[in-house]
């Protein structure tokens, strides 16, 4: 069943931020035309306006996601008790992405990264704005959630996963949740020494996770490990077995005699570094969510450098450059101009991320 195969997006969908089943429509769109989405991290208005360039110039919908640390940052400097700081940035970075994301043109899945269980208080804060926002508008705030219990038992994973489901479907909120262990160190969760078995899922766990949620409702993904590991290392050292999904799917299809050949949507942790082959295999196997980070950190960083450099001799100080030594250098220092430059490459490493995941024109 490819019923959206050769479909455009903003034939089925509307631009601004998507929400309930409108999220698994576009997943399914994905899933059956073999694309995956790229899901941004990012950390600021800045990181955000270029995601929804990127996403405008590749004429694609978008991921925009928050992780704890990066919502912490948006509302940096506020120090409040527990989890509060964090769910006022991000509710922040929610309003100006449902603000400008239409004007856009662009359908966007607004989403949180990694919460794992002693920072449910986040979700739950979270969880509380959206119960207002839909009262209000019919609509949530954020049209996903993830929840990473991974580090917990399977049977308390998913127990805890599908009670906030049942909340969260309530008012149109997707799940995504985790099985096994992403590799790696990001934002402060350092799982660089983990055994190496919890690197890759087995079927029967999908299959677990799948009759669990899908009880609930299907608008949810699954985040299974394959190897994957969050951040950029050395060639060789990553060794990536995507068939894992394959398999799970066929399981899946198997065990409850399903009609779709591919009945999860998978998400694909750690992407950054990866092969061309790896993907494209990934994406064959029903990914349809890539998450970004550590190469677009990379790219944001790279712009800003690239200024720096270029106008090296113009930012020493607010009077004298070789042009002259009562020559102003206001032009160059104000701030616009050096976080454009990180936009811009960010965007750039944002368009390759399109591309690398058959995500070019697709709205
Ligand atoms: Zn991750």
């Amino acid at each position: 069943m490819t019923k959206y195969k050769g479909k455009k997006v903003l034939d089925i969908l509307k631009p601004g931020v998507l929400f309930g089943d409108d999220v698994n429509t576009l997943y399914k769109i994905a899933k059956d035309n073999e694309f995956a989405i790229p899901a941004v991290n990012v950390v600021s208005s800045s990181s955000i306006n270029s995601a929804l360039q990127a996403a405008c110039e590749a004429n694609s919908p978008m991921i925009i996601q928050l992780s704890n640390g990066g919502a912490g940052f948006m509302s940096n400097g506020l120090s409040l008790e527990g989890q509060r700081a964090k769910v006022l940035g991000a509710v922040s970075a929610a309003n100006h992405v449902h603000l400008l994301a239409s004007e856009y043109n662009i359908p966007v899945i607004l989403h949180t990264d990694h919460a794992s269980k002693k920072i449910l208080p986040w979700i739950d804060g979270l969880l509380e704005y959206s119960e207002e926002y839909f009262k209000l508008h019919n609509r949530p705030l954020f049209s996903s959630h993830m929840l990473d219990l991974s580090e917990e038992s399977l049977e308390e994973n998913l127990n805890t996963c599908q009670e906030y489901f049942k909340r969260m479907n309530k008012i149109g909120i997707n799940i995504e949740i985790e099985l096994g262990i992403t590799g790696g160190e990001e934002d402060g969760v350092d799982n660089t020494n983990v055994d190496s078995s919890l690197l890759y899922t087995q079927p029967e766990e999908v299959y677990k996770a799948y009759g669990a949620l899908s009880s609930v409702s299907d608008n949810f993904t699954i985040a299974a490990s394959f190897g994957n590991v969050h951040g950029v290392y050395k060639p060789g050292n990553v060794q990536l077995t995507p068939k894992i999904l394959d398999n799970s799917q066929k399981f899946i299809k198997e065990q409850l005699d399903l009609d779709e050949d591919k009945p999860v949507n998978f998400v694909f942790h750690g992407g950054s570094g990866s092969s061309a082959n790896d993907l494209r295999e990934a994406i064959s196997y029903g990914v349809i969510k890539m998450n970004i980070d550590t190469d677009t950190q990379w790219a944001y960083w790279d712009g800003m450098k690239s200024y720096v450099n270029k106008y090296n001799d113009y930012l020493q100080s607010q009077i004298g450059n070789p042009d002259g030594e009562d020559a102003p250098n206001k032009k160059y220092y104000d701030p616009r101009k050096l976080v454009s430059s990180a936009e811009e490459s960010m965007k750039y490493r944002l368009i390759q991320a399109f591309r690398e995941l058959n995500c070019m024109n697709k709205n």
